[in-house]
């Protein structure tokens, strides 16, 4: 079937593609519910109220999604990135391509760009819109990614966004957000931690966060100095 996209229907009534923020409070506060959102609530309602689903059943196959299955996918290109350099090199160039070879593709990572952390630079991605995310590497976008707030304030105050999630990214490195559309996501390649010269793919993989693929995180080393561990924030 044939669905428009979340991203597709905000794009209608306002100008998402040129990456207009809105900080007028009110109108944008909720994420636009598209078709296929609205089908499933009407949908998960009616399974509910019939017994035939649990709502806390279908809350844990989502959290699952969420923090587990989807992102396993976005590690996997992460560590293939750290240890091959061609295939990073394919990663920068063309990221769809990249992620469909290790066979990560479909609905909304149709367009995929791979923005790279480095000692100056920290990439941050946001939806300011809706909640535009790459599906195909890192799966179901977390609530609060979803939430007025952050979408907001990822813009406007990203240093403060950024320390509520553990994170102080020293001010001599710079932020830089990426505004989501529906023709666009955005992946972000955090830093190899220190440490992890060692491992091999998929122990990298293990390592690597949802967080730290959107930005809200960095990828910590598997056995910090004690020096480090005590510099660090709460590591949310
Ligand atoms: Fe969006």
């Amino acid at each position: 079937m044939a669905v428009k996209t979340c991203g597709s229907i905000a794009r209608m009534s306002s100008d998402h593609h040129h990456h207009h923020h809105h900080h007028d409070s009110g109108s944008h506060d909720e994420p636009r519910l598209c078709d296929t959102e609205l089908r499933v609530r009407a949908l998960e309602s009616l399974l509910v109220e019939k017994g035939l689903v649990d709502p806390a059943a279908l809350d844990a196959i989502i959290e699952n999604y969420e923090t587990r299955v989807g992102p396993r996918n976005g590690a996997r290109v992460v560590a293939k990135a750290w240890t091959d350099p061609q295939y990073r090199q394919r990663l920068l160039e063309d990221a769809t391509s990249a992620i469909a070879e290790l066979g990560f593709q479909g609905r909304q990572g149709e367009h995929t760009q791979v923005v790279v952390n480095d000692e100056r630079v920290h990439n941050l991605v946001v939806c300011t819109l809706c909640s535009c995310y790459p599906w195909p590497t890192l799966g179901l976008p977390p609530t609060w990614y979803k939430s007025a707030p952050y979408r907001a304030r990822a813009v406007s105050d990203p240093r403060g966004v950024l320390k509520e999630f553990g994170l102080r990214i020293p001010d001599e490195v710079e932020i830089r957000v990426w505004d989501s559309t529906a023709e666009m996501r955005y992946l972000v390649l955090p830093r190899r931690p220190a440490g992890t010269e060692d491992l091999d793919e998929e122990a990298l993989a293990a390592l690597v966060t949802r967080d730290a693929m959107i930005g809200v995180g960095i990828v910590e080393s598997p056995n910090p100095p004690e020096a480090a561990r005590r510099g660090q924030g709460d590591g949310r």
